[in-house]
């Protein structure tokens, strides 16, 4: 097998062909040219988001190759959640160190589930040999002018998070050995190998939010980052965090803060908005529980409701 039968038995999906006959008009182009061609519908900016992941250093060396592919697609797909876009297309730069036809079948498989549940249409792509390390480009559309960016948190507007914040933390304690009960190591691993994209939530953020960004490197972390574009600081009340149930029932209640404050890796979206919009937003069908954890405030910084400076615990994951 060669570098082009590779792509053609592993990455030139059937659904391109339904896709094709769906009509989607979008994709002028798909994988086998030199470039895949996307027709941007008018009045739309395209959304692009890059992401890497290392073997070793973003997913543990025995990890599932179906595991791998998910992971990789749903991270740089949250990054659309975060913008309120609409996913569209990703491309794939895959350095894989041999031909191993059952690792390249399983990868292949977990690609094409997570990119038919995510709704994007894999056109095109690279394949080197090296170090297993992928990287995954995506593609979304949003209608011109309505993308959520970090700048706009205003004194007054409150903080707001996804889902429950931790779980991915905890789930790199169980890779590292670590075991609760069988269906908790489940849960767990589950939200660090198949993080869920609040695809729902960001679009219905558009008009509501005035800042949004995914969790990827933790949450005080990436609310720094909020912080910083927009000139403001942040009170959190730590009680109203999001715990799930498996985090809260199996570590100190320390531990388990400390996950949701600084573990990376949860992919839910910290937004702010003002007080009277919460209502409309929740008042929409949303994909998952939407928690109030704080207030933007003047002054940089981020402190507890108790006054404590949480800064200095906001290191996040760094990457050098
Ligand atoms: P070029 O030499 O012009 O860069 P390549 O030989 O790298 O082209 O790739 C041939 C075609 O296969 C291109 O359309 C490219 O986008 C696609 N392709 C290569 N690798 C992958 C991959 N891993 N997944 C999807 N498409 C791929
Ligand atoms: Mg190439």
């Amino acid at each position: 097998m060669n570098e082009f039968s590779l792509i053609h038995r592993f990455f030139k999906h059937p659904s391109d062909v339904s896709l094709a006959s769906q009509k989607d008009s979008t994709i002028a182009l798909g994988i086998g040219d030199d470039c895949a061609l996307i027709s941007a519908p008018a009045n739309h900016d395209i959304a692009l988001s890059i992401d890497t992941l290392v073997e070793g250093v973003h997913f543990p060396k025995n990890a599932a190759a179906d595991q791998i592919a998910q992971r990789a697609l749903r991270v740089s797909v949250s990054d659309l959640a975060a913008m309120g876009a609409r996913p569209h297309s990703f491309t794939l730069a895959l350095t894989v160190p041999s031909l191993d036809e059952p690792w390249l079948e399983l990868f292949s498989q977990g690609l094409f589930a997570a990119a038919s549940d995510l709704g994007v249409q894999l056109v095109g792509g690279d394949t080197t040999k090296g170090p297993l390390t992928l990287t995954v480009q995506v593609h979304g559309l949003c209608h011109e002018g309505e993308a959520l960016r970090r700048n706009g948190a205003q004194c007054g507007d409150l903080i707001c998070v996804s889902g429950s914040l931790g779980d991915a933390a905890a789930a790199l304690a169980i890779i590292g050995g670590r075991h609760l009960s069988q269906e908790n190591d489940k849960y767990l691993l589950n939200r660090f190998y198949f993080p869920e994209p609040r695809l729902k939530l960001g679009r219905s953020l558009r008009g509501l939010a005035t800042a949004c960004i995914d969790v990827s490197d933790g949450f005080l972390a990436d609310l720094q980052h909020i912080l910083y574009s927009s000139s403001v600081g942040a009170q959190i009340d730590l009680p109203s965090l999001p715990l799930s149930d498996v985090l809260m029932s199996n570590f100190l209640r320390e531990q388990a803060q400390n996950y949701a404050l600084s573990g990376g890796d949860d992919y839910e979206l910290c937004f702010t908005l003002p007080e009277q919009k919460v209502d409309v937003l929740l008042a929409k069908d949303l994909d998952c529980s939407v928690t109030v954890v704080g207030k933007i405030v003047s002054g940089l910084g981020i402190k507890s409701e108790s006054g404590l400076d949480l800064v200095s615990k906001s290191m996040g994951y760094s990457h050098f």
